[in-house]
């Protein structure tokens, strides 16, 4: 997921006015947005898998995201749900533009006058007509009959209709859908309800087996949504089962080979985050696929050591004071993890830093753990122009600041044009590091560092210092924010850092770890996990002070 501290506070503030422990989704349904904005399909198609699916109902999902079906359904196993438009076939595929095809569907019909209550009543009478087929219209149920790419087409039929029903013209509508068999001419179901509803697709299944349906290359549980709500083109939704999402991402997010503890702490993290999301929902889903919130493609990632950790905890959310927890995480913290103040800046009593005792043991199998890059003056300099920052010729880059758990505060950047400070967060983001744990090999810096970076202060009178050869001494000179101490126990007075520079051609940062150290260590957790912990026991440690029920 995308850690941005605005959606954190945004989300935080919506979350709150829920009512204590209420769930973002109803009925433990996700809607997770697969298509949508500039990716919104013309045309959609679906296919059953195998032999678990056997065609589809039709209908809606209703405000409590359960499926009302319309009566209408197919033993198809491939439709396609198409805006209401003339659409061109070629081969399998409809197109918008009329080139080189062979078939088309016309978007203008005459439709009986007669409204219909049921389904069935309407495909009755639609069944004594060729092509015929049912409409829902928000209340009732029509049949329309007939296909004509244009209005003087449909005018043309109009005058000429014969047939005993009285009939009128019907034009494309701006949020009506139709379903078709894929890559025919053949209409199963038209929907408009004026964009107040959507039309939901939901799988049939065969013996009871829950089926599977394939939509762009991927295989999703449960039913889709299509949204037409203002013009243009179908939003596509997938509405499924937290759980079965949850084993949709739960591998992607932190891989189907961990242990099967990991696993499971990872799987609350993950059903606990799409559980408070509300950031999509003017957009009409609860989700995204990508990891903007958590990659989820359906199925494809999940196995039985996914399917088995999700369902061993299955329904089991993470709480602070009765609350949904922000479940952030990231991939390595190098040593110790951080406090979300001192990454974003907004206090969260749950995302504490404190040392991470578990990640040393798995930090030799894990790629670039330890890191180390290095830049030229005219890199950095470029680095922070890109962000608006000139100031000159880079003359020293050092680390001005470390927390109490020893990772990056602030970074001092010195330039002939002036100096600039960067804080928190922007100490990783500026120079495109893995992390904010780290060491640069510039000159000065206006903090010492106890206790193996454990500890800083900012002056050092009254502080006990120790000399290369273990003589311990109270150091009493002049406090000062700009002093160093040596190795033979004396603290030397040092020009203001701020105007320190350096004659280095290059600076070289040396770190460990790969994320924003904010909340759970993923490889943190799997070394936990290796070492007999369970999942709770990961999720209480890298989160403090939560309840997991
Ligand atoms: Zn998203």
């Amino acid at each position: 997921m995308k850690k941005v501290w605005t959606t954190v506070f945004l989300s935080l503030l919506l979350v709150c006015t829920l009512s204590t422990g209420a769930r973002a989704m109803e009925n433990d349904m996700l809607k997770v947005g697969l298509k949508y904005g500039s990716d919104a399909m013309y045309s959609a198609n679906l296919q059953n898998y195998d032999n678990a699916g056997l065609g589809y109902r039709f209908g809606y999902f209703d405000s409590a995201r359960s499926f009302v079906p319309l009566g209408a359904e197919t033993a198809e196993s491939k439709v396609s749900i198409s805006i209401d438009d003339n659409l061109f076939i070629s081969g399998s595929t409809y197109y918008l533009s009329d080139t080189n095809y062979t078939q088309y569907i016309g978007a203008y019909h005459l439709q009986l006058e007669q409204h219909y209550e049921t389904y069935d009543e309407a495909a009755a009478v639609a069944a004594n007509y060729g092509g015929g087929f049912v409409a829902f219209l928000t209340d009732h149920y029509a049949v329309r009959v007939n296909q004509y790419r244009t209005e003087e087409g449909v005018r043309r039929a109009y005058g000429e209709w014969t047939g005993e029903d009285t009939v009128e013209i019907v034009s494309p509508s701006r949020t009506g859908v139709m379903v078709t068999v894929s890559g025919t001419d053949r209409i199963l179901f038209y929907f408009d309800c004026g964009g107040l509803r959507s039309l939901g697709v939901e799988p049939m299944s065969r013996n009871g087996e829950k089926p599977l349906t394939w939509f762009r290359g991927y295989r999703y549980y449960g039913g889709f949504e299509y949204q037409r709500v203002t013009g243009g083109n179908i939003s596509v939704i997938n509405v499924v089962n937290v759980e079965d999402y949850v084993k949709g991402c739960v591998g992607w997010e932190i891989g189907n080979d961990k242990p099967l503890e990991a696993i499971k702490a990872q799987a609350v993290c993950a059903r606990t985050y799409a559980a408070m999301q509300t950031r999509h929902r003017s957009q009409g889903f609860d989700v995204c696929p990508t990891d903007d919130c958590q990659v989820y493609q359906g199925v494809a990632s999940a196995n039985d050591l996914t399917d088995r950790a999700v369902d061993e905890t299955a329904g089991k959310y993470l709480y602070y004071n009765g609350k949904y927890v922000e479940a952030y995480y990231y991939s390595s913290n190098g040593g110790a993890s951080e406090d979300a103040k001192n990454v974003w800046g907004n206090e969260m009593g749950y995302l504490k830093g404190k040392p991470d005792p578990y990640e040393a043991a798995i930090a030799a199998r894990v790629a670039k753990y330890n890191w180390s890059t290095t830049f030229t003056r005219a890199e950095i300099a470029a680095k922070l122009a890109a962000r608006n920052i000139n100031i000159g010729t880079i003359k020293n880059v050092f680390v001005s600041e470390y927390t109490a758990n020893g990772n990056v505060y602030a970074l001092t950047f010195v330039g002939s044009k002036g100096n600039k400070t960067v804080y928190r967060e922007q100490c990783r983001t500026i120079l495109s590091l893995r992390s904010m744990r780290f060491t640069v090999d510039g000159t000065g810096g206006n903090t010492f560092f106890v206790n193996d970076n454990a500890t800083s202060v900012t002056g050092i009178r009254g502080l006990f210092t120790i000399s290369g050869n273990g003589e311990v001494g109270q150091y009493s000179g002049a406090p000062t924010d700009a002093c160093v101490i040596t190795a033979d126990g004396t603290a030397k007075l040092q020009k203001d850092p701020a105007t320190v520079t350096s004659s280095q051609e290059t600076f070289t940062v040396t770190g460990s770890g790969w994320g924003h150290n904010v909340g759970m260590s993923q490889w943190g957790a799997t070394a936990m996990a290796e070492q007999g912990f369970d999942y709770q026991d990961i999720l209480q440690f890298y989160y403090t002070g939560v309840t997991i029920e």
